[in-house]
């Protein structure tokens, strides 16, 4: 029996054919008719302007600060409970992490907690440069109150859309909210380009400024000149030609991990101490990772661990939640506002395996190991 995965990359569109025509047409290069097409097929889905295909979506995070300028010992605030992607690239700017606590209702970035952030950062004399809210799991964060303190300060808003790819909120597409958006095509993503991601927004002299610093800050000149300092992260044209095939099945991908959601609560709910990632009524998540939480006072001891390790054994991939960045060892020294809702999801919290290729065989296989264990 092969192992069930988390979440592994499904192909299923017109990928084959968009990269045999890279192949036919000698298009492999960082650039290309499917890196040109693949931008303006993400820009219409996303309801955003403009976009720029990347090599990763971390890439599409560190351009967005360098382009909102942030440097050496500013602050940008992020969600703790996140990927460790979110922050990596604010120390890659030598710039100060403030981290926030997530709300129960979302278990994205509270709203609340952020604002006492932003206070922090102006009592040291020094507006916040961005604000990194995060759609865990591809459940929208609660974007009219984290918009609201963003527009009260000017602060612009850098949203981590990486996993909320087809997710919406009040109608409106995830990743359209902010100054930026992010998203990523990693293999373990709704959609996948075997690796790859976009920055996306409304502003187009931003979005041509990411595409010059992705291709190495190029001035246009015969020769080689540079006036700033360039990067290498644009996407190449055979993985547009990948994502591409996989755009087409987007929405049917978004279905089928609400119906791996549907199943699993469906099995589930009613097994004391089980609660799974809230959907509030303005948001349509795309249930990239089916989430809960076990509470080990309610089911007579048994926890997340116990669970995760007893269904590892029979070669089911399961995963903690997310551990906060701000109980992460190497962001340890970094401000930090809010409680323990962020503190408490990682010690109870489990992703279980959800991508949109499991076989109903494979469901009976999680449910045969794991309905059992509150008996
Ligand atoms: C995957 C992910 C990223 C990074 O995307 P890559 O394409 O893997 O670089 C950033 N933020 C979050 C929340 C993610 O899940």
């Amino acid at each position: 029996m092969s192992r069930i995965w988390l979440s592994s990359p499904h192909m299923g569109g017109q990928e084959e054919v968009y990269v045999k025509e890279a192949f036919d047409t000698n298009w492999i290069a960082p650039l290309g008719p499917h890196v040109d097409q693949f931008e303006k097929e993400l820009a219409t889905y996303t309801k955003v302007a403009h976009a720029a295909a990347l090599s990763s979506g971390t890439a599409a995070l560190h351009l967005a600060l360098i382009l909102l300028g942030v440097g050496t010992d500013d602050f940008v605030i992020c969600q703790s409970m996140t990927f460790s992607a979110s922050a990596n690239p604010i120390r890659y700017q030598g710039a100060i992490p403030v981290f926030v606590d997530s709300e129960p209702d979302t278990w994205n970035m509270d709203p609340n907690a952020l604002e006492d952030a932003v206070k922090f950062c102006l009592a040291k004399n020094k507006l916040p440069k961005a604000i990194i809210p995060v759609h865990l799991y591809g459940m929208p964060a609660k974007m009219d109150e984290i918009l609201i303190i963003a527009k009260k300060y000017q602060i612009p808003i850098i949203e981590d859309a990486a996993e909320a790819l087809g997710s919406t909120y009040n109608q409106n597409p995830c990743g359209g909210f902010g100054h930026f958006g992010v998203l990523s095509f990693n293999g373990n993503k709704i959609i996948t380009t075997s690796g790859g991601g976009a920055l996306i927004s409304n502003d187009n002299s931003t979005i041509q400024k990411a595409r010059y610093l992705a291709t190495q800050a190029r001035d246009p000149a015969p020769h080689y000149q540079h006036s700033e300092i360039g990067y290498n992260y644009r996407m190449s044209n055979v993985c547009a030609g990948i994502g591409r095939g996989q755009l087409e099945v987007l929405n049917l991908r978004v279905q089928q991990r609400r119906q791996n959601f549907e199943q699993y609560q469906s099995r589930m709910k009613n097994l004391p101490g089980v609660a799974f990632q809230p959907e509030q009524p303005e948001s349509f998540s795309n249930r990239w990772l089916t989430a809960l939480t076990i509470d080990p006072a309610a089911c007579k001891g048994l926890n997340r661990e116990k669970v995760r390790l007893v269904l590892e054994k029979e070669d089911i991939e399961t995963r903690p939640l997310w551990k906060p960045m701000h109980l992460q060892p190497v962001f340890g020294g970094y401000p930090y506002f809010g409680g323990i809702v962020s503190e408490a999801l990682f010690t109870n919290g489990l992703c279980l395996p959800s991508g949109s290729n499991l076989s109903e065989d494979q469901f009976n296989r999680i449910f045969f190991h794991l309905l059992p264990l509150w008996q």
